[in-house]
């Protein structure tokens, strides 16, 4: 075997109650479909041939020095509390440590059933594995914290869902699994030898320098902040922001039914199992706020004093909202060319929103227009609204060094829309990964004019648009 992976796995010497060991299930006929060559070069592995990366990324072959395992973890999945979900179709191959000293983990995911699978059972279809990759790989050349796409193959299995699908296995790299959701399941069995155990090792894997649970439940707040932030300056919407799927490092993670908006609305919903818009595009800053005072809850046990930690962690999740509120202006101000906005300008930035809400203005290309000096009032069903608004904002402007370089560089040209995310799937279902790796290729560089790839910034046809995404 050339393929070689030099695996340190940190997590498999925690106490066995962490996980449970568990190999992937060997599945029929593997074919490689993507392996993501840069970032293995990041990871230090060598690739291998095509057949053999098949073998190793589908499970059916266990790389020397893997020590599998499923990760134990609990969550709060749309408000309600699992004392116990955990890996149930995906498996920790082990970590290894990348070109810059960083330790990622390498995970299997639609492996195969594990002792938390549940009804589930353990495998993934080829939608959802192609989605996360295309998605995941776009928000890292967006320049977002995200779990990212090493490879995926193809089983040769088909899996059952509403009818019969491609199963296919991705495999996720990540800063680490841990979630808010790993904490709450010792703290929710009151195992605080466990809490210890594993809060000792985040804060040493993310936050060395936080010495307290109080240091590391802002170091956590204060990273998330920035990413959802960043999330809303592009348009994003997670879909599933339980705590489960809340990481510790800040990375964006699980793209299960995650989607950019077309037309710019401050309540869009794609999900289908989001009724009540509890993760809609503007109330991702308010659960965030939730999930991390369920993190501050799960670590109240670890303080000598409780009632003292309660206020200290109170006082933590109350500053959420001015600090997610000067973030806020600082990218949107940027998107505007504004390199230093302040609380001044917000009411030039709700104006832009409001007008491009009532006029149902295309989220990126607008944003994408402003940059570049095209028309952007063509972006608005009444151009004239967008007219009035306009001379305010250049005369803002006036003051800044490099408003157009700032902007070119803050708002894409590119992001995955959904239904070029939606035909890409059924083409792939169809034999055909040609719109796979185009669209792969294109969101690597979303920042860049692209003349060939023009069609991809077009918003869907009424017939083409995707009102629904599922969590696969
Ligand atoms: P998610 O909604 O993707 O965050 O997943 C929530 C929980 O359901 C996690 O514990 C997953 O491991 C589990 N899960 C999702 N899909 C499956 C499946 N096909 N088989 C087993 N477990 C699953
Ligand atoms: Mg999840
Ligand atoms: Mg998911």
């Amino acid at each position: 075997m050339t393929l070689t992976l030099a695996f340190d796995n940190s997590f498999a010497t925690l106490p066995p109650r962490f996980y449970a060991r568990v190999l992937p299930t060997p599945v029929a006929a593997p074919q490689l479909i993507a392996f993501n060559t840069p970032l293995a070069a990041e990871l230090g592995i060598t690739p291998g041939s095509t057949e053999e990366m098949a073998q190793v990324f589908a499970g059916n072959t266990i790389p020397q020095g893997a020590a599998p395992l499923a990760q134990a973890y609990a969550g709060h999945q749309f408000g309600g509390f699992s004392p116990q979900l955990g890996d149930g179709r995906a498996i920790l191959l082990g970590e290894v440590i990348d070109r810059h000293g960083h330790r990622r983990d390498i995970q299997l995911k639609g492996s195969g059933p594990t002792p938390f699978s549940r009804r589930g059972d353990g495998r993934a279809w080829l939608g959802p594995v192609l989605r996360e990759y295309v998605m995941s790989e776009a928000m890292y050349a967006l320049g977002i914290p995200t779990t990212r796409a090493l490879a995926a193959v193809s089983t040769g299995e088909r899996i059952q869902r509403e009818r019969g699908l491609p199963g296919a296995i991705l495999t996720r790299v990540a800063s680490s699994h841990l979630r808010v959701g790993t904490f709450q399941y010792f703290a929710a069995r009151q195992d605080l030898d466990g809490l210890q155990t594993l809060f000792e090792y985040a804060r040493t894997r993310h936050y060395p320098q936080a010495e307290t649970p109080l240091d590391f439940l802002q170091s956590v707040i204060n990273r998330q902040i920035k990413l959802v932030v960043q999330w809303l300056s592009i348009g994003f919407i997670h879909g599933v922001m339980n705590t489960d799927n809340t990481s510790i490092s800040g990375e964006t993670i699980d793209y299960g039914p995650a989607a950019y908006m077309d037309t710019y609305h401050p309540v869009t919903v794609y999900s289908s199992i989001d009724q009540h818009g509890r993760y809609a595009y503007d109330n991702q800053a308010n659960v965030l706020a939730w999930n991390m005072a369920q993190l501050a809850t799960a670590l109240v046990p670890l303080m000598p004093n409780s009632d003292e930690a309660i206020k200290r962690f109170t006082t933590a999740i109350h500053g959420m909202a001015d600090q997610l509120k000067s973030e806020w202006i600082a990218a949107f101000g940027r998107k505007i060319g504004l390199a230093n906005a302040t609380a001044a300008d917000e009411a030039l930035l709700n104006a832009l929103l409001n007008t491009m809400t009532q006029q149902q203005a295309d989220f990126t290309n607008t944003f994408r227009k402003l940059a570049t000096g095209a028309a952007a009032r063509d972006q608005f069903t009444d151009p004239a609204a967008f007219d009035s608004w306009e001379p305010q904002w250049r005369a803002r402007l006036a003051t800044e060094p490099d408003p157009h370089r700032l902007m070119c560089a803050t708002n894409p040209a590119f992001i995955p829309r959904n239904h070029r995310v939606e035909q890409m799937i059924q083409a792939a279902e169809a034999g055909d990964y040609a719109p796979f790796h185009r669209l792969n290729a294109v969101l690597s560089r979303p920042y860049d004019d692209q003349p060939e790839a023009e069609d991809l910034t077009r918003p869907p046809l009424p017939s083409e648009a995707v009102t629904q995404t599922f969590c696969g």
